[in-house]
C-alpha cells in the first residue's frame, strides 16, 4: 500500500507533459492511449476492454492507480480458456526451424 503513495520523481513530473490529460493502457499487448473523462474515478480501455482505475494528480492530470481486477482476471480468464479449447500450432511453429 505504501506503493500508492510514491513521490513523483523528476522523471515522471517531465512525462506528464507528453501524456498530458491521457494515460496509457496498461495491457503490454494494447498500449492505447486512454483519455479519461475529468473526475472520473475509472476507464474502460476501448480496444481491449480493461479497466482500470484513475487517480487525479491534479484536477486535469490522470494517473492509472491499478487495474479493475475483477473485470481484468475476467477478460484473462475468457482469453486463457479460449487458449485452452484453441489447439496450439506447435508443430507448425517448429517447421521453420
Ligand atoms: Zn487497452
Amino acid at each position: 500500500m505504501a506503493n500508492d503513495a510514491e513521490k513523483l520523481s523528476a522523471a515522471e513530473t517531465l512525462r506528464k507533459t507528453r501524456t498530458f490529460g491521457k494515460v496509457r493502457c496498461h495491457n503490454p499487448s494494447c498500449m492505447e492511449r486512454l483519455e479519461p473523462s475529468p473526475g472520473t474515478d475509472h476507464i474502460k480501455c476501448a480496444t481491449c476492454g480493461m479497466e482500470y482505475r484513475i487517480y487525479w494528480v491534479r484536477p486535469d492530470l490522470p494517473r492509472i492507480r491499478g487495474p479493475v481486477w475483477e473485470v481484468n482476471r475476467k477478460i484473462a480468464a475468457v482469453a486463457l480458456s479460449r487458449k485452452l479449447t484453441t489447439p496450439k500450432n506447435e508443430s507448425h511453429a517448429k517447421e521453420g526451424v
